[in-house]
């Protein structure tokens, strides 16, 4: 029997205006099926992180619905599934160790203290971070720390994970090691993932497909897929498909965010 592919995130004419009247979102549809990692990509300002927010339910759409795994995100615990959003700073509270801070989602939620002791161990290993468990943030590097805010993220075993700019303040080869350890945990545990940059070739490198944005009002530009096999290596880095798909979607933001310049007087 062939199943057909289920969506795991439906966003359905959602648009968002602030209550200052700043027009961020016009209505947005885009569909993700289950497993696929796609990536937001676009100008400042396009409405990236309205619109992870508006599917993490940390901000209600104007008009329009969401939905995840069919269901509106209030709802999502019924079908079983589960959602972490991790930000552009790993956010982690500075007196608490490392093991306490990937801990907290667990203690929140109220699981059993040997599953959690478990759990914890097995998402710091996952992350590299065995041997920092009773470290404080601070004696940490910014990678360290970005890998104990996905480790964080990962220790509910989410099925969906959104992950704003999560990388973006690191230098480039951290972050590029990052994004090749990301790639590996999406496909060991079956992500889904949106991931949220403005580097064309860190969407590249990661996505199934590639969602271009357009600011002022923010929305839905151009789409990509970029077929190419996983597992990715930094020989597709250099491969001449790379190019290829770095190059349209240079040529994209360069559309995208045409006139901008105007509005930074
Ligand atoms: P991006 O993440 O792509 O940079 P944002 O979603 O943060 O874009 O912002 C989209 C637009 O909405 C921008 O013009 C921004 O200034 C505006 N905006 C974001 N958050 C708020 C808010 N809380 N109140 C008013 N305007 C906002
Ligand atoms: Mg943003």
């Amino acid at each position: 029997m062939i199943h057909a592919p289920a969506p795991a995130v439906e966003v359905l004419s959602a648009n968002k205006t602030y209550n200052n009247g700043t027009q961020a979102l016009l209505p947005v549809d885009l569909r993700i099926e289950e497993g696929e990692f796609v990536t937001l990509l676009g100008p400042s300002g396009c409405g990236k992180s309205t619109l992870l927010k508006m599917v993490a339910g940390l901000l209600e759409p104007t008009d329009g619905r969401l939905l995840l795994w069919r269901k509106p995100v209030q709802q999502l615990a019924e079908s079983g599934k589960k959602m972490s959003f991790v930000f552009q700073s790993p956010t982690l509270m500075p007196w608490a160790s490392v093991e306490k801070n990937v801990r907290l989602p667990l203690e929140l939620a109220g699981v059993d203290k040997v599953i959690a002791d478990e759990k914890v161990k097995e998402v710091l290993a996952l992350v590299g971070l065995s041997k920092f468990a009773k470290a404080l943030p601070r004696a940490l590097s910014g990678g360290m720390q970005m890998r104990v805010s996905i480790a964080r993220g990962l220790v509910t075993d989410p099925d969906l994970l959104l992950m704003d700019e999560p990388f973006g303040a690191l230098d480039e080869i951290t972050r590029h090691r990052l994004d090749a350890e990301l790639l590996e945990l999406w496909q060991k545990k079956k992500l889904t993932v949106i991931f949220v940059t403005h580097s064309i070739h860190e969407a590249v490198f990661l996505s199934n497909r590639v969602v271009m944005m357009a600011a002022r009002p923010g929305r839905i530009v151009e789409e990509f897929v970029i077929p190419d096999a996983y597992p990715r290596t930094s020989d597709f880095m250099v491969s001449t498909a790379f190019s290829q798909h770095a190059k349209k979607l240079q040529d994209s933001l360069m559309r995208a965010s045409a006139g901008q310049e105007a509005h930074f007087s």
